[in-house]
């Protein structure tokens, strides 16, 4: 698996420009970033733009000026391959880290053929390089899952993901909000790969780089990449996410890194009441559950339908302003809610059923 060690940092740091957009411009950005301690550079080469018209990268004459920045600073390079001709070509500038985008780990079959391409080459190139997937736009556990096996599959070993949010319908905070439980599961399910966090996609503005990052090292992610461009407000794409190096390097040193080793005996005690609470919790659930079941049966006899609407967005509403008031968010506790409902309505609709135990419900 992807060895954190290699770039000698903890946490592992991309930056540079969302893209590539002119050889000065890389080049100032790479110097700069180089000055503020970073290692590896990313710099996207072909760009996918959600519409036409958009800049959609230099392409192919972007690669040279990513060879020179390895040249003059010395950094690992790294960029977004999207099909088998941008996967070969990025192969013959002798690219280090090759990511694979959101939009292109959606689907399995792009994927299948990036992967093909890595099996066909010789073992000591293949082991030269690393890739990074990031997950795919829509919230798919099993679809990142899925790409990083493609990947996997093909003999590459220094692999890790990148969690950069997920697209939503409407106004929200971020531009693509982070779903941290994801990413989570994601490391409960494959606890040796590493996993970089992308504030930048997620937050889509600068002032929301810093508090991302935290979140993500408190959260145990391997590492960030993060966009940076020397002047933002000129970019040619994301210039409202785009940090100025100087900027970066300062949040980056700022960033307090969590603990690997601590004290576990009072973090014991506290893990116990969280135990014993969650099987309160779980008492309590079942309790509720029970109580619905008894309702099941009540509709059934009397005639009544298994969902009410009314009663539903009733009880959801004061539960909700509850919850808030008592610190939690709306978000959480409506999702909540709508779990332990899905879960009274499975109840009520298996006791109640022909095919179910309909004895308990007279039928
Ligand atoms: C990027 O990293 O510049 C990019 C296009 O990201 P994503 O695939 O996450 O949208
Ligand atoms: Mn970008």
């Amino acid at each position: 698996m992807f060895d954190a060690e290699l770039f000698g940092d903890s946490p592992i740091i991309l930056a540079g420009p969302c893209s590539a957009e002119s050889e000065a411009q890389v080049l100032e950005a790479a110097r700069a970033l180089s000055k503020e301690g970073i290692k590896i550079f990313r710099a996207g080469v072909w760009k996918p733009r959600t519409k036409p018209g958009g800049f959609e990268g230099i392409g192919s004459p972007a690669l040279s000026w990513l060879r020179k920045v390895k040249e003059e600073t010395g950094m690992l390079t790294a960029t977004e391959v999207a099909n088998t001709r941008h996967l070969e070509e990025a192969l013959a500038a002798g690219i280090d880290v090759l990511w694979i985008g959101a939009r292109t780990s959606a689907n399995p079959f792009a994927v299948q053929e990036l992967a093909d391409i890595f099996a066909s080459l010789t073992p000591e190139r293949r082991d030269s390089l690393t890739v990074l997937v990031k997950n795919p736009v829509n919230p798919d556990l099993e679809l990142w899952i899925g790409a990083l096996e493609r990947i996997y599959g093909s003999g590459i070993r220094r692999l890790g993901a990148i969690h950069r949010g997920f697209s939503s319908y409407g106004k929200h905070i971020y531009r693509n909000p982070p779903k941290w439980r994801i990413p989570i599961e994601l490391h409960r399910r494959l606890p040796q790969l590493p996993i970089i966090c992308d504030p930048s996609h997620i937050g889509g503005k600068r002032e929301l780089i810093a508090p991302l990052s935290q979140q993500a090292l408190d959260m145990n992610f391997d590492g960030l990449i993060i966009e940076s461009h020397c002047h933002p407000e000129e970019a040619l794409s994301d210039a409202s996410q785009q940090l100025t190096p100087e900027s970066l390097g300062y949040i980056v040193n700022s960033l307090r890194r969590p603990q690997q080793i601590q004290s576990t005996e009072n973090l014991g005690v506290l893990r116990k009441q969280i135990d014993r609470i969650d099987d309160e919790l779980l008492d309590l659930l079942a309790k509720r559950m029970s109580v619905a079941r008894d309702i099941g049966r009540y509709k059934r006899e009397h005639g009544m339908p298994v969902v009410q609407p009314g009663r539903y967005n009733n009880l959801m509403q004061n539960r909700v302003d509850t919850a808030v008031a008592l610190d939690m968010s709306e978000e959480f506790i409506r999702n909540f809610l709508a779990a332990v409902h899905e879960e009274s309505v499975r109840q009520q609709l298996e006791i109640c059923s022909p095919a179910g135990d309909g004895k308990e419900c007279g039928v």
